[in-house]
């Protein structure tokens, strides 16, 4: 494993076993087409992050990819998913997660000390994240539930209307003041979270949605898988304004790979060179400081710039921040310490 282990905060590798894309087993062995398996976990040095508990809307995924490399598009929000619907994804999500460790692909971390531990072996450090709180209930019990089993970290939205609030929809250009925040249950919901000391992610909300969380929550804000507006002006990317919140709060930041999050003309085309994403660092740095920007790589749910191509091309884009005058002391920042820093902080352990 390389001098910089890569703790990222986001990937959906969950979703495509539970699609039946590829078997627990197949990813400790390398099977998978995807973006993450355990062989090209090591070789990239990809040691772990926060693994989603996602539950998809019906619909094509394809299509909307179509519609995103458009020089402008505005793609309309599936509907509400049901409680029901919800739990039934998130219950094989989580049992997803155990078989991954069970195969000896992962090894499940609840605390920074074993995630600090974790990255540097064969097998990924994994958080158990849950994007979009469908499944959650109304009095918390499962929420308490999935605490003990590992949860530590959750979305209230995925983009699309939940009880909780509005997200952000996929819209470029645009800002992401898009429509109202959170509910008063979503507000109980950030409470909740705060006390179980449960990361809560910005990362599609919208900007009032953000709004609230940061008049709430004693947390250190975190948007596990954004980009900086000023770069690219796409409605799930975060603005200036929401960025020095993140500053003061002392929270971060993790660079979202998906293509269109990333060009400055927002269109969903992997051909590009890392420069751009450099662009984000640069902004996001001066923002934010050098203690709140990670990686949040979206690998198995985003198309990723095509010089990183999957979880086995990160060494590309370490090599871009160094030829870019990264020193050592910052990569270990921006590849795992920031968030390794911001963990210790949330939890509390
Ligand atoms: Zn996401």
């Amino acid at each position: 494993m390389t001098k910089f282990p890569v703790f990222d905060g986001h990937n959906d590798l969950v979703l495509r076993l539970l699609r039946g894309d590829v078997t627990a087993e197949q990813v400790t062995e390398g099977l998978h087409d995807g973006h993450i398996d355990k062989p090209r976990a090591q070789s990239g040095g990809f040691g772990g992050g926060m693994f989603a508990i996602f539950v998809p809307s019906p619909g094509n995924k394809a299509v909307r990819h179509e519609e995103m490399i458009k020089p402008a598009y505005d793609i309309p929000l599936p509907e509400i998913v049901s409680e029901v619907e919800a739990l039934d994804w998130t219950d094989r999500g989580f049992a997803a997660l155990e078989d991954l460790e069970t195969a000896g692909a992962v090894r499940l971390c609840r605390t920074a000390a074993e995630v600090e531990t974790a990255l540097p072996a064969p097998e990924m450090a994994a958080v158990m994240h849950i994007e979009g709180a469908e499944a959650v209930d109304r009095e918390f019990e499962r929420l308490h539930t999935w605490h003990a089993r590992g949860l530590r970290s959750l979305g209230p939205v995925w983009s699309r209307d939940t009880v909780w609030g509005h997200g952000v929809p996929f819209r470029y250009p645009s800002d992401p003041d898009t429509g109202p925040g959170l509910t008063e249950a979503g507000k109980a919901l950030i409470r909740e979270c705060n006390q179980l000391k449960i990361l809560v992610d910005l990362s599609h909300l919208n900007e009032k949605g953000v709004d609230d969380v940061a008049r709430i929550t004693d947390a250190p804000l975190v948007a596990t898988h954004s980009n900086a507006w000023a770069v690219c002006p796409h409605s799930r990317n975060l603005t200036d304004r929401q960025l020095d919140m993140i500053r003061d709060s002392d929270g971060m930041v993790g660079i979202n790979f998906a293509s269109a999050f990333l060009r400055p003309d927002g269109r969903m085309d992997a051909e590009f060179e890392l420069d751009i994403m450099l662009q984000h660092f640069d902004h996001l740095v001066q923002r934010l400081g050098e203690d709140r920007v990670g990686l949040g790589s979206d690998f198995d749910g985003a198309l990723v710039p095509a010089p990183i191509g999957d979880c086995s091309g990160l060494p590309a884009l370490v090599e871009a921040l160094r030829s870019h005058g990264v020193d050592d002391g910052l990569m270990a920042k921006i590849t795992h310490g920031n968030w390794l820093r911001v963990l210790r902080k949330t939890w509390g352990a």
